[in-house]
């Protein structure tokens, strides 16, 4: 409290403008949300000196918010900041479709009633009192929502075989093992709106008819844990969490388990193994875990961002969520845009948007001006996309078309000064090391194909090298055991189709 006024002070979530950070919001009342940017400790008393006055620092202002998203609702509209350009008129923003991240940077994640304020938690308790699982489960499949995993699975399908499948104790997880580098999609998602998630769980495990939901989250994300935590306690004081939800006869209660730092146990057969408390190690399928799953139960698995997905299909409608997005393709996907881009964020897009859109319209094209040669998207196993295929629609069959896959969203852009056989070395390098080892063409292909592009890298490769690395890597691909060594070629691949004039480059510089 200072001169008359009160100021408070909040945390909020990250707005996913990455490369703006560090970000304050401004809430005057009756007057629209303004957005400063780039701001550091020693703007702390320009900004008091400037809201005690009812206006803001200019020199800091990066937009206002009149409309808070055109999701859900608006919020306060105000005069007298006419000159501050508007939200959506900032390219970054403007091409956006925020669905999932609608209020990420604008609420606090610590506060359940802050969740509240903005509808949440209304589909579950809906759900749970006026609709059978079968009708929930029904919504979800004709939202044609898929998980947002990477495999791109129906959820709502996955709910129901696993509501069917036989067994009286059964599980739902959330797998939140977000491994890729450069991908950070999910943890964005948790640290800014995990009462989001908690909710989609819950009519998840509603759906499936379990009173046993978990988060499988690794350990190196201390903050969503975190936060995580605090929105599960919050939920139970508020009767969401526990027995006999607000009377309603159905219970449940949500845990969570922590990694140990291994990126192939987001592999669904690793991950159920790791939360037995056994070595991290995928196991052949079938039977799939919706079958027999943790301690042999059937299981639904699904990540983060497809439970995140369920509480505003539950409220809008499934025939509004199929409005986004492409046939087949519903909804948006968040990425992570990172690498040699300009605007380097978080993103949110129907599917089906292209990767010209993301990369030079939201991203602004390559940083420094300098052209983009390529796009890396599905993580390590993803494959790397040339400038000239930019037009390719980002939705699951259009990027796997192309030699890549959507994975869990990742997208790491590469400009005129990368070396694109470096680029497969990096992530052969991290395929490698991440291997459990337990088949051999995983554990020693690797190995091998990691050696190979080490010496063409040192200008010591043949002709022969490249013959050798495409048959490895087919190889690899077909007789691997799990997805971590089927995809991993891919990088290697996808370069040797794109950008083979590198790879004999090199082989000529060393002759
Ligand atoms: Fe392990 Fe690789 Fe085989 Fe998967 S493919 S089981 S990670 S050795």
């Amino acid at each position: 409290s200072s001169g008359g006024y009160n100021i408070a002070l909040v945390r909020v979530g990250c707005i996913g403008f990455c490369k703006e950070e560090p970000i304050v919001n401004i809430t005057i009342p009756g007057k629209p949300l303004v957005i400063l940017h780039q701001v550091s400790e020693n703007d702390a008393e320009a900004i008091v000196n400037a809201v005690l006055k009812g206006g803001v620092p200019d020199e800091k202002v990066l937009c206002k918010v009149s409309s808070w998203d055109h999701i859900t609702r608006t919020i306060i509209y105000g005069t007298g900041f006419e000159q501050i350009p508007d939200y959506h008129d900032i390219p970054f923003f403007s091409r956006q479709t925020k669905v999932i991240l609608r209020d990420a940077g604008f609420i606090n994640p610590e506060d359940i009633d802050e969740y509240i304020a903005v509808g949440g938690y209304q589909a579950f308790v809906s759900a749970v009192s006026s609709r059978t699982p079968e009708e929930v489960i029904d919504i979800v499949k004709q939202s044609d929502l898929r998980g947002r995993g990477g495999a791109g699975f129906p959820a709502g399908l996955k709910w129901e075989i696993t509501r069917e499948a036989k067994g009286h104790l059964k599980y739902i997880v959330c797998n939140a093992d977000e491994g890729d580098p450069g991908a950070y999609m999910n943890r964005n998602e948790m640290e800014s709106d995990p009462h989001m998630l908690i909710e989609g769980l819950l009519i998840g495990a509603y759906a499936i008819g379990t009173s046993d939901a978990l988060i499988y989250i690794r350990a190196e994300y201390p903050l969503a844990i975190e936060r995580l935590r605090k929105a599960i306690d919050q939920a139970r004081e508020y009767g969401l969490v526990g027995e006999n939800i607000l009377g309603t006869g159905f219970s449940c209660d949500i845990q969570l388990a922590t990694g140990a730092g291994a990126f192939v146990c987001g592999e669904s057969t690793a991950l159920a193994a790791s939360i037995e408390g056994k070595t991290g190690r995928p196991r052949p399928r079938p039977p799939r875990l919706t079958d027999k799953g943790i301690w042999g139960r059937p299981t639904d698995l699904n990540n983060v961002e497809t439970f995140c997905n369920v509480p505003v299909i539950l409220t809008r409608g499934a025939e509004w969520y199929r409005g986004i997005g492409a046939k087949g393709n519903t909804g948006t996907k968040v990425f992570s845009l990172v690498g040699k881009v300009e605007n380097v964020g978080m993103v949110e897009v129907p599917l089906g948007t292209t990767l010209d859109t993301i990369v030079s319209e939201i991203g602004n094209g390559g940083a420094g001006g300098k052209s983009v040669k390529a796009v890396q998207t599905g993580g390590p196993s993803g494959g790397c996309i040339p400038a000239r295929l930019f037009d390719t629609p980002v939705d699951f069959e259009h990027l796997n078309e192309a030699g890549s896959m959507m994975g869990s969203g990742g997208i790491v852009v590469m400009d005129e000064d990368t070396n694109m056989v470096d680029i497969a070395r990096y992530f052969i390098n991290f395929a490698t090391s991440e291997s459990c080892g337990k088949c051999v063409p995983c554990r020693e292909g690797l190995k091998h194909t990691l050696l190979i592009l080490n010496k063409v890298m040192a200008g010591k490769g043949t002709a022969a090298d490249l013959e050798m690395l495409e048959s490895l890597s087919d190889t690899i691909q077909a007789t691997s055991l799990c997805g971590l060594g089927q995809t991993a070629p891919n990088p290697v691949l996808t370069t040797l189709k794109y950008f083979r004039e590198e790879y004999e480059a090199l082989i000529s510089e060393g002759t």
